[in-house]
């Protein structure tokens, strides 16, 4: 929903909501439209069944969704693809109990519910802006995902860790440069991008590092996938570098999965000089993906996911 108001989309992807409906309904809804074999096919009257994300399609911007009875009833849900990819990356598992740190509009708290069908586990969504957090609650309802996601209306880096004994999985989306949506100057080398507030960049990593660290001090935290819709280094692989070397992180276990737990046969990822300090720099790099504005087919956004395991848990507690 961030970008439906975007003219140039290249793809209006949308996912079925599995909180309100079936894979088979779905493709029976759209059934009139011809299934084409890559997203650069697209024209009106076409579909494509994306090869990452179970459960997304992608149509050409002019094919009216909008207006379907489906989108309308929240039985499908317009998200960006690469927007798909935390929740997909997380992939949480009946039962298990998640914290979506940033929430709200709540796209990836209520992608997050439709891997729990809604009922098997439990979402605690947290979002500072309570104006923004109003939009949460009737995103979650209009989803039918309330039966999974609980809002909390604060200041995540305010919430006490001991209170969530038993939560093992983060999405955090912080808030960002936005510089992966369009509109925005980007290339391929937009690190040397001029028109980068260098001082503003600085202070998003920080806060960003903040509150990721802050996931990671949850008791019984074990998977947490980070990501921004930026496509400065700054936010995404040096946030992620910092976060390696902290002592704190490191000492409770935390570290970077590999390329084989993150949509692995997605192509861009990383960039790999910035992991130069390490022993693997590919390797570090190839547990962080990439999407670049337009060409990837629709917003650039940055995912990188964390883990540490049962034992370095039991350690530490
Ligand atoms: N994950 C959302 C989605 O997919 O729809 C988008 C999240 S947006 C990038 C970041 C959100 O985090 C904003 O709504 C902002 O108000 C919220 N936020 C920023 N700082 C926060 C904090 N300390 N605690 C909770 N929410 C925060």
């Amino acid at each position: 929903s961030e970008l439906i108001e975007e003219d140039d989309t290249p793809v209006r992807w949308f996912r079925a909501n599995l909180c309100k409906t079936t894979r088979e309904k779905i493709l029976k809804e759209f059934g009139h439209l011809d299934q084409v074999s890559s997203f650069e096919e697209l024209e009106v009257g076409k579909i494509y069944h994306d090869e990452y994300i179970p459960n997304l399609f992608g149509v050409h911007p002019k094919e009216k969704i909008v207006s379907s009875d489906a989108y309308l009833n929240g039985r499908i849900i317009i998200q960006d693809r690469a927007s798909c990819f935390p929740a997909h990356i997380l992939h949480p598992s009946p039962g298990d109990k998640v914290i979506d740190a940033c929430a709200a509009p709540g796209n990836k708290t209520t992608h997050l519910a439709s891997y729990l069908n809604n009922i098997q586990g439990s979402i605690t969504a947290f979002e500072k802006n309570e104006s923004r957090s109003k939009t949460l609650k009737m995103m979650s309802e209009k989803a039918g995902a309330l039966g999974c996601i609980t809002v909390n209306v604060g200041d995540f880096t305010a919430s006490n860790p001991e209170d969530f004994p038993d939560v093992t999985g983060f999405v955090v989306d912080p808030s960002c440069s936005g510089s992966g949506i369009f509109g925005r100057a980007f290339d391929e080398d937009s690190k040397t991008d001029d028109a980068v507030d260098e001082e503003r960049l600085a202070k998003l990593s920080g806060f960003q590092f903040t509150i990721v660290r802050h996931a990671m001090s949850f008791p019984s935290a074990k998977r947490l996938v980070y990501s921004t819709c930026s496509i400065h280094a700054q936010e995404n692989e040096r946030v992620v570098v910092d976060l390696l070397n902290d002592p704190q992180v490191k000492s409770r276990g935390w570290r970077l999965c590999s390329r084989q737990k993150i949509i692995p046969d997605w192509k861009r990822r990383g960039f790999v000089e910035e992991f130069s300090s390490f022993e693997d720099p590919e390797a570090m790099a190839g547990g962080c993906v990439r999407s670049l504005p337009k060409v990837d087919g629709g917003i650039g956004f940055f995912a990188a996911a964390f883990e540490r395991t049962d034992e370095s848990i039991s350690q530490v507690s």
